[in-house]
């Protein structure tokens, strides 16, 4: 299956809700990272929580970033996507290795540990959106659901989930959002929340071959769900050697001259896709001459 987001209505517009599938884009991370398992699951669950959240957008040149940031040992997470779902990101640390929880699950929360997470919002006005807020859990869907409600005033369920086999291989990735829309009847909001307390978990319903439209189907069972919109999802960077030569520039003239004396020239190295860029004494010479204009 390739991955792939499905936004949606149900109730009779009283609720819209989006289901991805983002197998793929995670094993791909995990590949490029060499992430540890509750790495990939940390990155992979917001990786999946961007891709859903790139379909909010509303423009072509619209890009968010979700920034985690904790005490935990991974110490953080970084997730870009555009507007058509290319996502990327990277943790502070890939090489986490901390025990199972309690419920035997990969701990994330224990991974991230205490701190907050960002939303930037770039909808190509003169300065981005930014919401922040304190983590509720550090399992992430939470920490997404409580930034809706508490920034954008919109009361959501997030549920994401990304199952790894003991070899280190992402299995199966995805995740659903469903938020209230304004007039969202109380009998309604009932209804959901009682069908998501019995509803296994989003992984355990990937391994049952079932896909983000059923997913969904089940969920709204009665609701008069209405699938809306389906376009693909993919892990993508976006880094050139432009983007790298604007990146030095942007340090200044005395520390490229540094890296010409002391190394005879720059590698840089993209941290989202581990593309090395190599820029010679010469290069750096002409770089080092820009920044004075
Ligand atoms: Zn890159």
């Amino acid at each position: 299956m390739e991955d792939y987001i499905i936004r949606s209505v149900a109730a009779g517009n009283q609720v819209r809700a989006f289901a991805a599938v983002t197998t793929d884009t995670v094993s791909r991370a995990a590949n490029i990272h060499k992430l540890a398992p509750v790495a990939s699951a940390a990155l992979g669950r917001t990786l999946t929580a961007a891709a859903m959240m790139s379909k909010m957008l509303k423009s072509q040149d619209n890009i968010i970033t979700i920034q985690i940031k904790g005490d935990g040992p991974l110490g953080g997470v970084v997730v870009v996507s555009d507007y058509q779902a290319n996502v990327r990101g990277y943790v502070y640390n890939p090489e986490v290795y901390i025990p199972l929880n309690s419920a035997g699950k990969l701990d994330v929360a224990g991974a991230i540990g205490e701190g907050y997470l960002n939303v930037i919002k770039d909808l190509g006005l003169k300065e981005p959106y930014i919401g922040y807020v304190d983590l509720v859990s550090g399992e992430i869907g939470e920490d997404i659901a409580y930034y809706f409600a508490y920034s954008e005033q919109v009361p959501s369920i997030v549920s994401l989930g990304v199952l790894v086999n003991t070899d280190e291989k992402v299995l199966h990735s995805g995740g659903f959002i469903i938020q209230l829309l304004p007039g969202a009847e109380t009998k309604t909001i009932d209804a959901i929340d009682d069908r998501i307390k019995s509803i296994p978990s989003v992984t355990s319903m990937l391994t049952d071959g079932k896909t983000p439209e059923d997913i969904l189907e089940f969920i709204f069972e009665g609701m008069e769900l209405k699938i809306t919109d389906k376009s693909p999802c993919k892990y993508k960077c976006n880094c050139s050697r432009d983007r790298m030569e604007r990146n030095i520039i942007s340090l200044g003239e005395k520390e490229i001259q540094d890296m010409i004396i002391e190394q005879n020239g720059a590698e840089t190295v993209c941290h989202f896709c581990n593309t090395k860029y190599w820029f010679d004494s010469e290069t750096l010479k002409q770089l080092a001459e820009q920044c004075k204009n």
